[in-house]
C-alpha cells in the first residue's frame, strides 16, 4: 500500500468514525495555521537525520517498518486518543485488545489465558518477574548470558536475586550448567529465551520441561523478539521442538512492535493461569464505576495505556491472521529464508567467518578478516568497523555487534578462545529482504574489498 492510498483510506474511515458522534452540537475546533505548517516541515526536515528504516537496504537493527493498516488504525483511532486503563477512556479499544490479545494466545496453543498489551518488552517481563516474585517469594530469577539484560535489571528494580546461566558456543542456555543451579534449590523461576536479542539463539526449552519435572520451578519465555517465529513452517527441528513447548509453560512475552507490524509501543504479556490477576488488585477510588466488567487497568502495572495501540494490532491482525502458511507467516519464512541465503554468502567467502550455528530464526552474524594474514580479534574488529562504515556509504546499513568468540569454529582466530569480537550483523527482519539478498551481498563485498583497501 502506497501512502496515498493509507491517507485515503484514512480519510473514508475518518468520516465513517465522525459519522458516530454527528448528532452533537458544534464545538470550537482547532485549526492550523500557516506557523503550524512551518514547524511541521522543519520537523519533517529533522527526521532526515535517521537511517532508512523501511528500505530493504537498510539490513541492521531489530526495526521493521509498522504495516500500513496498523499505521491507518492507530492515526484513525489517535483521533478519538481512547486510554484502555478503565472501560471509561476506551470502551471498544479495550474490547480489541482483549481479542487481540486472545488471538496471541490462540497462536501459542493456550487454552485459557490473561494477559494484556504494554508499552513493549521491558514492561511486559517486570509484569511476569513481579508475578513471579510473588508466586514464589525469595527464590532466585535465572536467565542466560544470552538473555535480554534487563532481566538483571528488572530483577534488581523487583529487588529479586538474579543469576546468569552461561549459554553454550551456540548461544543456547547451558543446560549443564542450569542443571548446576537447580540443584542449589534456590531457583524459583527460569527465564527462556526465545530469540535472543543479539543474536537470535532459542533456548531448548522442551529440554528445560523436562528439567522441570525433576526440580520444580516456573518458566517464563522472553519471545519479545521470535515469538511470532511459532508460524513459521521453515525452522530446524531442534528450534521448532522450542516453540512446540510453549503452551506448558507459566507466562510469555510477545512484541508486536518487534515482528508483528506494529508501531512503537505494543508489548504484551500473557499468564497462562488466570488466578494470577488477583496480586493486581487495587482499590482506586475513582475509576471502574462504569460497569462490571473487566477494566483493563485492574489486570496491568501501567495506568494509562495508547487504546490506538490495540486498534491498531486488532486491525492488523484481521488483514493477516495469524495462520501458519497465511502471508504474515509467509513474511517470517522469507526472512528466515533471507538469512540462510545471506549466511551462504557469507560462509563461501575467504574475508569471512561464519560462527558454529547457523542462523536459528532471522539474524545473520559474521567475523571479517583479511585473507593474507592471521586473523586476531582486534585486526577483526576493526576491519569490522571499517566495512560497516563503507557499506553505510554505499546505502547499505548493517549492524555491528560484540560477539563471544567461542562462537566461532575453534581456531579461528589462532591463539584466542575466550574473549569477544566485533562482528558485522544483519536482522533480516523484512519479508523483502529475500528479494534482495543478492544486491545487499553486491555492496557488502564491495564495500569490504575498499575497507581491505584502505
Ligand atoms: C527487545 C527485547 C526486549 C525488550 O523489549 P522492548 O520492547 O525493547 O522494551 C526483551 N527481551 C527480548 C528478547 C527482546 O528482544
Amino acid at each position: 500500500m502506497t501512502d496515498s492510498n493509507l491517507f485515503s483510506l484514512l480519510s473514508r474511515a475518518q468520516s465513517l468514525l465522525d459519522k458516530g458522534f454527528a448528532t452533537l452540537p458544534l464545538a470550537p475546533s482547532q485549526s492550523l495555521d500557516s506557523q503550524a505548517a512551518e514547524i511541521l516541515n522543519e520537523a519533517a526536515t529533522r527526521l532526515h537525520d535517521n537511517y532508512p528504516y523501511e528500505h530493504p537496504l537498510y539490513a541492521g537493527q531489530m526495526l521493521k517498518p509498522p504495516h500500513p493498516i496498523a499505521r491507518a488504525a492507530y492515526a484513525l483511532a489517535m483521533s478519538i486518543n481512547p486510554n484502555n486503563h478503565a472501560l471509561d477512556g476506551g470502551r471498544a479499544s479495550s474490547a480489541m485488545e482483549i481479542e487481540a490479545v486472545a488471538a496471541l494466545a490462540k497462536m501459542f496453543s493456550w487454552p485459557q489465558h490473561l494477559g494484556h498489551l504494554t508499552s513493549g518488552g521491558t514492561f511486559a517481563n517486570l509484569e511476569a518477574l513481579w508475578i513471579a516474585g510473588q508466586l514464589v517469594p525469595g527464590k532466585k530469577i535465572v536467565a542466560s548470558d544470552q538473555a535480554h539484560y534487563t532481566h538483571s535489571r528488572i530483577s534488581a528494580v523487583l529487588g529479586l536475586h538474579f543469576v546468569s546461566i552461561p549459554s553454550d558456543d551456540t548461544g543456547r542456555m547451558d543446560l549443564v550448567a542450569l542443571e548446576a543451579e537447580l540443584a542449589t534449590d534456590k531457583i524459583g523461576t527460569v527465564v527462556v529465551t526465545l530469540g535472543t536479542t543479539a543474536i537470535g539463539s532459542v533456548d531448548p526449552l522442551d529440554r528445560i520441561l523436562a528439567l522441570r519435572e525433576k526440580y520444580g520451578f516456573r518458566i517464563h519465555v522472553d519471545a519479545a523478539y521470535g515469538g511470532y517465529f511459532t508460524l513459521a513452517s521453515n525452522l530446524a527441528p531442534q528450534v521448532r521442538a522450542a516453540y512446540d513447548a510453549i503452551p506448558q509453560v507459566d507466562s510469555v512475552v510477545i512484541d508486536p512492535h518487534k515482528h508483528g507490524l506494529q508501531p512503537y509501543g505494543c508489548g504484551a504479556v500473557l499468564f497462562r493461569d488466570p488466578t494470577v490477576g488477583h496480586f493486581y488488585k487495587h482499590d482506586s477510588p475513582y475509576t471502574y464505576f462504569s460497569s462490571k466488567e473487566l477494566h483493563l487497568g485492574e489486570i496491568s502495572l501501567e495506568c494509562s495505556r495508547a487504546g490506538a495501540s490495540a486498534v491498531a494490532l486488532w486491525a492488523t491482525q484481521r488483514l493477516l491472521p495469524y495462520m501458519p502458511g497465511g502471508t504474515f507467516a509467509r513474511g517470517l519464512e522469507s526472512g528466515r529464508n533471507a538469512a540462510l541465503e545471506l549466511n551462504h554468502h557469507v560462509a563461501a567467502d575467504t574475508r569471512f567467518m561464519t560462527p558454529l550455528s547457523p542462523p536459528q530464526l532471522d539474524i545473520v552474524f559474521f567475523a571479517a578478516r583479511d585473507p593474507h594474514t592471521t586473523p586476531t580479534p582486534e585486526s577483526s574488529s576493526a576491519l569490522a568497523q571499517r566495512i560497516f562504515d563503507q557499506a553505510a556509504q554505499l546505502d547499505l546499513h548493517l549492524a555491528l555487534a560484540n560477539l563471544p568468540i567461542r562462537f566461532f569454529p575453534p581456531g579461528s582466530f589462532p591463539g584466542h578462545s575466550t574473549g569477544t569480537v566485533t562482528c558485522l550483523r544483519s536482522v533480516l527482519m523484512k519479508p523483502e529482504h529475500f528479494e534482495w539478498i543478492d544486491p545487499i551481498w553486491q555492496r557488502l563485498v564491495q564495500a569490504t574489498q575498499e575497507a581491505l583497501r584502505s
